[in-house]
């Protein structure tokens, strides 16, 4: 129970994969600030949590938002006095062959994807670096490191997620924050919902494991970087994917 009595700021904390980190804080102990884009669904979710024994709260707050970040990170300091951990989660795809590419659609993914945890990041740190301890985790993906077509913007905003974790790494270090990310594979998610038969065979070829992945399988390695286990551990990328991707 060692995140007891922390809190934590989950972004895309709704569904999929940030759900399952905003639960598994929640079964640890730790407060948890779920935010999301729907009034709905995060105070759904926050009522789940609670109903887990834990202080929650469900903000609407679209990262892509400087507005809505500040506005998100105001509140939840007063609401809960403190955040310890931020976990930017929230991404979206876009995915076509850039001919067909729109500029709206790569711009709206980087915004999401890549100026979100800027966004995210930027409301919470005068909080964080005041306190002088904290971890952050970004989620990216491990096409980030390895490309796809018809995921050029997805690519570029994940791979620039890792550029921010290490470059924010080096930044916060002194002040006793980590920060890292974790590069998940391919995870049974809505994200993945809607991928042809043909496309998730072929995904399976390329899977050690020889299996996809649970949101379990990610939120797991999100709580080591969440814990004390990980204190000499920053600036790092970890791969949930498999064995997908060895490098
Ligand atoms: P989901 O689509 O299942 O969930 C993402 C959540 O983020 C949704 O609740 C969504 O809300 C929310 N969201 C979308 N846009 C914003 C925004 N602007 N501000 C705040 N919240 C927003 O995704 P996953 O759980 O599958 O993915 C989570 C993260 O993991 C993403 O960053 C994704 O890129 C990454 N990832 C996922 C992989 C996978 O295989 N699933 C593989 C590699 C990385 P709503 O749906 O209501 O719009």
């Amino acid at each position: 129970m060692e995140h007891a009595g922390k809190v934590g700021f989950v972004t895309g904390g709704s569904r999929g994969i940030g759900k399952e980190i905003a639960v598994q804080l929640a079964k640890r102990g730790a407060g948890v600030a779920v935010a999301d884009v729907r009034e709905s669904d995060v105070g759904e979710v926050a009522g789940e949590l609670r109903r887990l024994g834990v202080k929650a709260e469900g903000y609407v707050c679209d990262v892509s938002s400087p507005e809505d970040t500040e506005r998100a990170a105001e509140a939840v300091i007063e609401g809960f006095g403190r955040v310890d951990f931020l976990v930017n989660n929230a991404g979206i795809t876009r995915d076509k062959l850039l001919l067909r590419m729109s500029l709206e659609d790569w711009e709206k993914v980087l915004s999401v994807n890549l100026t979100g945890v800027f966004n995210v990041v930027k409301a919470f740190a005068p909080h964080l670096l005041k306190q002088r301890t904290g971890k952050i985790v970004n989620i990216s993906s491990v096409i980030g490191l390895i490309g796809n077509a018809g995921q050029v913007n997805y690519s570029a905003s994940k791979a620039g997620v890792i550029g921010l974790t290490r470059s924010l790494a080096k930044e916060f270090a002194s002040r006793g924050i980590t920060v890292n990310a974790v590069a998940p594979g391919f995870i049974e998610t809505a994200m993945t919902g809607n991928l042809t038969s043909e496309v998730r065979e072929q995904m399976m070829g390329v899977i050690p494991l020889r299996r996809f992945g649970t949101v379990t399988d990610v939120a797991n390695v999100v709580m080591f970087l969440l814990s004390g286990m990980s204190d000499y551990v920053t600036g790092q990328v970890i791969n949930c994917d498999g064995g997908m991707v060895m490098a």
